[in-house]
């Protein structure tokens, strides 16, 4: 019989450390990964056949829970039609003012034109080359403990696989395009008036997670995002939106929306989308102003192209899953995140164990620190032993939960009642592996 061990070993025989994404292999909580072969609502299903609550959510794209039955017919109707074409289609038109139109707040319109990709590590690449071809400028700023996919310029104490694995950055990038991203502390306003006074007329772009959700959770202190906005405008340079994980996920209009329902009213100048808005195919984008965008070709200058760009299939799922996200959903989700979240501080908390819990919207994480995380120098800064055996009861338990401490737990719209139940029952007796 096939078990996760057996899977592991042989997949380690043919593809390094036996995973195609570094987070996977359970390196910083150690044991056996899970090999995985199916996936329904709100579980996830191994290679033994053993069931387990999934708060993965493959890292975000399932809003609606696994194999949504209308996401799965818009995909199956689209693979009929043929799987790739290499040419314009009705569907990417339809998914893009579907974006548009979704991007908007009191009439107020976030982005005006969108070009679709594979991967949210292209939307970034491509929102920088944009900033750069427009303001002629090379250097980025960007903040520790952020994640913006693995593009060479962007890896610098980047979070997500990287934080997991205790690395500042990565092997194989030049020391010369390294120099070109300022790497500043997040939620600090006077390290980015610094960083624009010291490299006057130089700095492209500033940019940001909406909310930073790859150092565990990292919120932004109120006011942050259109302090960035104004302070980028007041230095001639762009900023970038990266809402790759929180659009669409934490409301209809991503963290952006949530801000200005909030009562904000600021525009960042381009906004990377990925996970939710590909439904759990591969599709991500880049939006924002139309003068911006048009600098793209074939209309300007700056360079983008991909062969399964804006892949039907992908597509198809990207238009059924927003189209399905309404505001039940969000409901759906919120609920379910407050009430794990505080059912998981209560565990802590009656166990003893010095915790605490970061939440923006739907998104939320646990640090071993008695102390708020603002920053990455914070979140690295927690008793992080504590989370392996944490995360081995719940998995035992039959919940399967992130495999590091430094990743946000994801609810879904398939989070039942009697899901969030069977989570929440599971926690005290992990609380008190943590505690040990
Ligand atoms: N930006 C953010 C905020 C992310 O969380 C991620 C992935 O986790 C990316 C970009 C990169 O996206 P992808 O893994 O699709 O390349």
């Amino acid at each position: 019989m096939t078990t996760n061990e057996t899977a592991a070993t042989r997949a380690r025989a043919v593809i390094p450390g036996g995973v195609n994404s570094p987070v996977r292999a359970f390196g910083s909580v150690g044991g056996t990964p899970l090999s995985i072969v199916s996936a329904s609502g709100p579980r996830v299903r191994d290679v033994t056949g053993r069931d387990y609550i999934d708060l993965v959510a493959s890292w975000g794209p399932a809003l609606l829970g696994h194999a949504h039955p209308e996401v799965v017919a818009a995909v199956q109707d689209a693979a009929a039609r043929g799987l790739s074409f290499g040419a314009s289609t009705p569907g990417e038109t339809e998914l893009a003012e579907l974006v548009i139109d979704r991007l908007q707040v009191d009439g107020r319109a976030a982005i005006e034109r969108l070009r679709l990709v594979s991967t949210g590590t292209e939307a970034t690449m491509t929102a920088i080359r944009i900033a750069r071809g427009a303001t002629g400028r090379d250097v980025i700023i960007k903040f520790a403990g952020h994640y913006h996919g693995h593009s060479d310029g962007l890896l610098a104490e980047s979070g997500s696989g990287i934080a997991t694995l205790g690395l500042p950055g990565s092997a194989g990038v030049p020391a010369e395009i390294a120099g070109l991203t300022l790497v500043l502390p997040y939620n600090d306003r006077a390290a980015v008036e610094a960083a624009f006074a010291a490299h006057p007329g130089r700095i492209a772009a500033i940019i940001t997670e909406a909310a930073g959700a790859n150092a565990g959770v990292l919120v932004p202190d109120p006011g942050f995002n259109a302090f960035l906005v104004d302070t980028a405008h007041a230095h001639g340079a762009l900023l970038i939106l990266d809402e790759v994980l929180t659009g669409f996920r934490v409301g209809p209009a991503g963290w952006w929306g949530l801000e200005q329902r909030a009562g904000a009213a600021w525009t960042p100048d381009l906004i990377t989308f990925g996970k939710v808005i590909g439904g759990g195919m591969p599709l991500a984008a880049i939006g924002g102003r139309r003068d911006l965008l048009e600098l793209l070709a074939p209309l300007g200058p700056v360079y983008q192209a991909g062969t399964l760009s804006g892949n039907p299939l992908a597509v198809a799922a990207g238009i059924a899953t927003l189209r399905l996200a309404d505001d039940a959903v969000y409901r759906r989700v919120d609920a379910a995140a407050a009430a794990v979240s505080s059912a998981l501080d209560e565990a802590l908390g009656a166990a003893g164990v010095a915790h605490t819990i970061s939440r923006a919207g739907s998104l939320f994480s646990v640090a071993f620190r008695d102390t708020p995380v603002r920053d990455y120098a914070d979140a690295k800064d927690q008793d992080a032993w504590r989370y392996p055996p944490f995360f081995h009861a719940m998995l035992e338990a039959g919940v399967s939960l992130p495999p590091s401490v430094f990743e946000a737990w994801f609810l879904t719209a398939a989070h039942d009642d009697e899901t969030v139940e069977r989570i929440i029952a599971a926690l005290p007796a992990a609380a008190g592996a943590a505690a040990s």
